[in-house]
């Protein structure tokens, strides 16, 4: 049996960090980087472990090369479709006329692959959505089968939510609720029997919250992060409880990184997976803007997570052009304005200036793309065709995205009190399983909604 494993020579200790499969009705045309598997990854390496990342989402992957039919076009920045098989719908969304598919690399590629590599002494397999999580059930089975002894961590958003789910459906041996770094670290050294002096590590999040692109195989483009956390409380978000309030990492260092990136690998596009970018943007973001511009990096910057409107005048809207964004994506969420109002990050005026000064900046208006939410509690079909028309009357195109109610949060919990069985399956909080639940809005009824979304957008082309 081959042995691909670089780091088996290595002496020390080897972690195997593995991000699963995508399972879902329809795959995200990502960016989708384990940004968090990539922290972590950096952080083990600093304590002593070597370490061995499987992304299973990652259309790059050497082991693509015995795949014998043909590979999805990826884009020049790294996004694009992902291979897909049939499997099973979860049995609590069956109902749903619609075919249920494992994105990313094959089962048996992926099977192939760890079958292959050098036996690790510690497997931690992470889980994105929790409506994904079967996949990540799959995916402990299959290390468990391919190395019996070997103990595995289950990590991630999943977990999190859904400890006793988790812990009674996926049978890891160990979970990581939280993002607690010392937790996590004195966990692993327990279970691989290392013995160290936890008092003179910084833990904190500015000294640890890096990534390891060693194990980002496609330099098209590469995630980044200049803080973590968010100031707002949106009533349907999960980062605020998950990474708590806004922290600012070292600006510096992250400069370097892109700098090296850009000139020794010739990286062309970096995506911003911070949550509040633009937040206390005259001691955060302009200090950063004006070190990296200083180093003339010839680069794109994307903004897959979306940005504060409010924030957006014609100074910022000038260092976004200066810097060279593309596809600048603002928050916006709904036109109903009591919600607004709750949200307090944007309303309709913002949404409007801040397409006027990207415009007045050199962006066209048809280049920005709008984050609008549809399955909000009461918020009905016509409410979201509202939305639609009105940010394609403000020129920009609408992005829409799908509503999930997220155990935690305001309006995740009341939803899941009133409507969801006891000990529900997380499946039943899939976007497009839940509108079709919920809401009984049909196949037909959603795809009237994408089309009329389609049509408004190509108006703009
Ligand atoms: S602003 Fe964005 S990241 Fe922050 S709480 Fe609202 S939706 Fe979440």
């Amino acid at each position: 049996m081959t042995r691909n494993n670089p780091l088996n020579s290595k002496p020390g200790h080897n972690i195997l960090l593995i991000n699963p499969w995508m399972y879902d009705f329809t795959a995200y045309d990502l960016w989708l980087r384990p940004m968090g598997l990539l922290i972590l990854s950096g952080f083990l390496k600093s304590h002593g472990y070597n370490i061995v990342l499987l992304d299973c989402l990652d259309r790059s992957h050497p082991i693509l090369k015995r795949y014998e039919g043909n590979l999805p076009k990826r884009k020049e920045n790294g996004s694009g479709k992902y291979l897909a098989e049939d499997i099973d719908i979860p049995k609590s969304i069956e109902s749903i006329p619609r075919k249920y598919k494992r994105y990313g690399i094959p089962f048996n590629l992926t099977e192939a692959y760890l079958q292959e590599l050098h036996k690790p002494d510690l497997i931690m397999v992470s889980s994105l959505m929790s409506y994904w999580w079967e996949s990540t059930r799959d995916m402990i089975k299959l290390v468990k089968e391919i190395y019996p002894e070997v103990p595995v961590f289950a990590g991630g958003i999943y977990p999190s939510i859904y400890p006793e789910h988790c812990i009674r459906e996926c049978n890891p041996d160990y979970i990581q609720v939280s993002n607690n770094l010392e937790e996590l670290l004195i966990k692993v050294d327990k279970v691989l029997g290392i013995s160290r002096d936890y008092r003179d590590i910084d833990f904190s999040i500015e000294k640890n919250y890096y990534p390891d692109y060693s194990f980002v195989g496609d330099r098209s483009s590469l995630p980044m992060m200049t803080s973590v956390g968010c100031p707002f409380d949106c009533p349907f978000c999960v980062t605020p409880l998950r990474w708590g309030k806004f922290r600012p990492l070292d600006l510096d260092r992250i400069v370097n990184d892109v700098t090296l990136y850009n000139r020794e690998y010739g990286v062309r596009n970096f995506a911003f997976y911070d949550d509040a970018l633009f937040f206390r943007k005259e001691s955060h973001f302009y200090p950063f803007a004006e070190k990296l511009l200083k180093k003339k990096v010839q680069a794109s910057f994307f903004t897959p997570n979306s940005l504060f409107a409010r924030a957006v005048d014609g100074k910022m809207a000038e260092t976004m052009k200066e810097m060279n964004f593309v596809n600048p994506r603002l928050s916006y969420e709904s036109v109903d304005l009591e919600l607004q109002k709750k949200m307090k990050k944007v309303d309709n005026s913002d949404l409007s200036n801040a397409i006027k000064n990207l415009e007045d900046a050199g962006f066209r208006r048809s280049d920005m793309e709008i984050y609008l939410l549809f399955g909000l509690p009461n918020q009905d079909k016509e409410c979201v065709i509202e939305g639609m028309k009105y940010i394609n009357d403000l020129g920009a195109k609408i992005h829409l995205t799908y509503y999930s109610p997220l155990k935690g949060t305001v309006f995740g919990d009341s939803i899941i009190e009133k409507y969801f069985p006891e000990d529900h399956d997380p499946a039943l909080t899939n976007k497009f399983g839940f509108l079709t639940w919920h809401y009984k809005i049909g196949v037909v009824e959603f795809e009237e909604i994408r089309e009329i979304k389609r049509h408004l957008n190509s108006q703009l082309d």
